[in-house]
């Protein structure tokens, strides 16, 4: 039925809207276009007007969800307590439900990614790993010398030179399944590797590893992991998410552990969620729950149990490095000051403070694909902060937020890189174990 998902939400949520506009001021969206219905408000009344069934889910309906970028900015600005997060998944799942986005195609991408490869790792990595081969063989320079590209689809075209380069080794290959300290462990944690994170960036898995075990924690790293469902959740399927958190929750017992770590924002602001994602669920709702107060972004659990500050720096050059927050790690984990406290630890880095840290950079899942256009005036906005602080590194815990800061830097012609907070931790405490031994 459309609009059923919306219907059986707490109606509380969407009745706390006081229509106040507190949070007007901080859409993106809203600051764009300067719409009513741009606005998280206008969004809620939309909502609410579905939920009460004066409203069908509309076309209209569900390209006005599509251009919302869950950022969430709005939630950490309203005063009322609105959880947008949980509308807004509703929201896009009664989307889908009702098929208010029609085309084929779209129905096929959508089985491809999140019905298939999402659902099952080791079909990811080998389809990851196929595209490596291509990336690495000198085949894709030979296919964009050739024109072939332009046979593609318009849509495609413009992606192209946007795929992530892939790692030619991922997690598994770089962290064993159980790593202990030196001396006696203070903690046991899980680490999760993530799905982008772990094709593209599995150097920031084992550097999280290594300053996790720095600090005294024993870690444990499955060597196939399940995709945590964020982005099932975020794009309507509640169902495929409801699925993952469950195959999560059986592979990491939340008894089993001190903390289950993640270092991605996208990814721990949904695998914080799995209680409500599975609260009609008898036989998960209370493991949900547990999972729910063990699951730590790394930088929170660090500052939690006392990071160790490093004796030397991670550069032979003092670097000045600037904070881009993740959306999802500023808004929907609310952790701010850990990831700065984090990066003022560590010897010859000066922490320069990023005009507007908080604005979504345009990341935001698939939004650059979806909404081309504004995620690229949110980069360009994003790109021109960056270069008006003089850094020359970015610091982000996110990998969609790392890959679309980082195309858009290199496509200004820029010199900064970008890196995980964690990252130069690792290095600094590297640096700090050679010198030691000299
Ligand atoms: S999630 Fe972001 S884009 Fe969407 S309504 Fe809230 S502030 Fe605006
Ligand atoms: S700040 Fe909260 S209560 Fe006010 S209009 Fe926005 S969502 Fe509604």
């Amino acid at each position: 039925m459309a609009g059923a998902t919306l219907r059986t939400l707490d109606y509380s949520v969407l009745q706390q809207c006081m229509h106040c506009g507190m949070c007007l001021p901080t859409c993106p969206t809203y600051d764009t276009t300067r719409h009513e219905r741009n606005s998280p408000r206008g969004r809620i009344a939309l909502m609410r007007a579905i939920a009460d069934g004066t409203l069908g889910v509309t076309r209209e309906f569900a390209e006005e969800l599509s251009y919302c970028l869950g950022c969430l900015a709005c939630q950490t600005a309203c005063p009322a307590g609105v959880d947008y997060a949980e509308a807004f998944e509703a929201a896009r799942s009664d989307i889908e439900l009702s098929r208010a986005h029609p085309g084929a195609a779209r129905k096929f991408w959508r089985a491809l990614t999140l019905g298939f490869l999402f659902m099952h790792p080791r079909m990811l990595r080998m389809a990851a790993r196929a595209l490596g081969v291509y990336q690495r063989s000198g085949l894709e320079s030979l296919v964009r010398r050739s024109g072939l590209i332009r046979l593609l689809p318009p849509a495609l075209r413009r992606l192209e030179p946007q795929t992530p380069r892939i790692a030619s080794r991922f997690s598994n290959a770089r962290i064993g399944t159980h790593e202990a300290p030196a001396g006696t462990a203070r903690y046991r944690v899980a680490l999760l590797t993530g799905c982008v994170q772990d094709l593209v960036f599995p150097d920031v898995n084992r550097d999280t590893a290594d300053v996790l075990l720095a600090n005294g924690c024993a870690v444990d790293t499955p060597a196939v992991q399940p995709c945590c469902g964020s982005l099932h959740a975020h794009n309507g399927d509640l169902d495929g998410a409801r699925t993952l958190a469950r195959r999560m929750i059986d592979l990491f017992p939340p008894d089993r552990y001190d903390a289950i770590i993640s270092n991605a924002g996208g990814c721990g602001s949904h695998l914080r969620r799995y209680g409500s994602l599975l609260e009609d669920d008898p036989v998960y709702r209370e493991r949900a729950r547990a999972w729910d107060a063990r699951l730590q972004d790394v930088h929170e659990w660090l500052a939690l149990i006392g990071c160790r500050a490093p004796e030397a720096a991670p550069s032979s050059e003092p670097i000045h490095v600037t904070y881009h927050e993740s959306c999802h790690l500023v808004h929907g984990q609310k952790v701010t000051r850990q990831p700065r406290a984090l990066l003022r630890m560590i010897p010859g880095v000066s922490l320069v403070e990023l005009p507007e840290s908080t604005w979504c950079c345009g990341a935001a899942g698939i939004y650059a694909i979806t909404q081309p256009a504004q995620a690229e005036l949110l980069l360009q906005r994003k790109v021109g902060h960056i270069v008006s602080t003089g850094a020359q590194y970015v610091a982000t815990a996110n990998p969609g937020c790392h890959l679309q800061i980082a195309r858009g830097l290199d496509a200004a012609g820029l010199r900064v890189q970008v890196v995980h907070p964690v990252s130069l931790l690792a290095e600094a405490y590297r640096a700090s174990a050679a010198g030691a031994e000299d």
